[in-house]
């Protein structure tokens, strides 16, 4: 993509904000939207931001049929000083381009794709909740739109960004949740989509999580897809065990996907001396260690929760509490450092983040 000139096109009609203390995750949108299109013949071209509206696509465009789309999920936050910052935008532009490398969907240039991006947040602003816990949500998303029904990856492509307000991803926010071991439903398996967002992965999760629901569970711990022996990942967040003083995380393999705040959370906790062990980790020396009284903390990680501390693992029909059932040191802390350095309350040694 050679560098081309952003068209803007502003709405006439202000959507009204919704109420901060009602925003839920991802169910209001924002004023404007970016695309950028992609023809074989030309590459990605027509950067553009417009009014947030509907889109016209052919019922055989090709998305619908094979789900040829990848997405990528990152926040905006609000400083006091009324800054707008973002979180290591770099590593979701990088990590988008593998999602499309892995869907055979063509890549985009990182630092240009990620200066429109800026544009758009720019511009809507005042859709960046204040509030703690609050952020504007950023879903950069890639689909397949060209009408046919060969199966091939095709000529024609867009990319999209839209915003949304989000308040606290888990109504529980903060608070410890209980997690039910998937031992039959297979999130990802080697040589498989795992380690790309894209659309299918989730799809086929409705199952498990809805099992998990029936078990009076709020999350799934997915297991390796091949023994069913081994951790992956809790839901939509990679996971990390805190057992007799040291951590362990899943390392990552190509099942799993390698979270911007996994990856943070690795720097921040070697950077206070805590040792990090990325391994394979065995349900059943888990179980061991709970049975010993070393599982000391369970947490998963992500964008949209930041650090979610793990309560209770439900596995083969025994309840195994952990830190009784309490969020642990080491989630609040992380919990803390991170969300301080996103919304610029604590300094940035790291150099993590954008201001724009
Ligand atoms: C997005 C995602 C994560 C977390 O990644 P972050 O970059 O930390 O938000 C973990 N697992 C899955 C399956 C995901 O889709």
């Amino acid at each position: 993509m050679t560098s081309q000139t952003l068209e803007v096109i502003k709405t006439t009609t202000h959507k009204p904000k919704p109420d901060p203390e009602a925003l839920g995750f991802g169910k209001y949108f924002t004023d404007h939207m970016l695309l950028i299109d992609y023809h074989s013949d030309k590459g990605w071209y027509h950067p553009r931001i417009v009014p947030y509206e509907p889109l016209t696509l052919d019922p055989a465009a090709m998305v619908f049929h094979y789900g040829q789309t990848v997405f990528e999920g990152l926040k905006a936050y609000k400083d006091h000083d009324e800054n707008v910052r973002l979180f290591r935008p770099e590593e979701n532009m990088k990590r988008l381009n593998r999602s499309n490398e892995r869907l055979s969907i063509p890549t985009l240039d990182e630092k240009e794709t990620l200066s429109y991006i800026k544009e758009l947040v720019r511009l809507e602003k005042d859709w960046i909740p204040t509030a703690a816990g609050k952020s504007l949500y950023i879903r950069p998303f890639v689909i397949n739109t060209e009408a046919s029904l060969s199966v091939a990856p095709s000529k024609t492509y867009t990319f999209l960004v839209i915003l949304s307000p989000v308040g606290s991803y888990y109504s529980e926010g903060i608070d410890p949740v209980s997690i039910f071991v998937e031992d039959f439903y297979t999130r990802a398996a080697p040589g498989g989509t795992g380690y790309a967002k894209t659309a299918g992965n989730y799809s086929a999760a409705y199952k498990a999580q809805e099992r998990a629901v029936e078990h009076q569970r709020s999350q799934v711990l997915w297991l390796d897809g091949l023994e069913k022996k081994y951790v992956e990942e809790v839901g939509s967040m990679n996971v990390f065990f805190k057992i007799d003083g040291e951590i362990h995380t899943p390392e990552i393999n190509g099942t799993i996907l390698e979270g911007v705040t996994r990856k943070s959370v690795i720097e921040l906790l070697r950077s206070w001396d805590l040792p990090v062990h990325e391994r394979r980790i065995a349900m059943d020396d888990l179980i061991q260690a709970h049975q010993n009284g070393t599982l000391e903390e369970a947490f998963g990680t992500g964008t949209a929760a930041v650090i979610s501390p793990i309560g209770i693992l439900d596995y083969k029909g025994t309840e195994y509490t952990i830190n009784n059932n309490k969020t642990g040191d080491i989630s609040n802390r992380l919990h803390n450092a991170i969300t301080g350095i996103q919304t610029g309350r604590l300094e940035d040694p790291f150099g993590w983040t954008t201001v724009l």
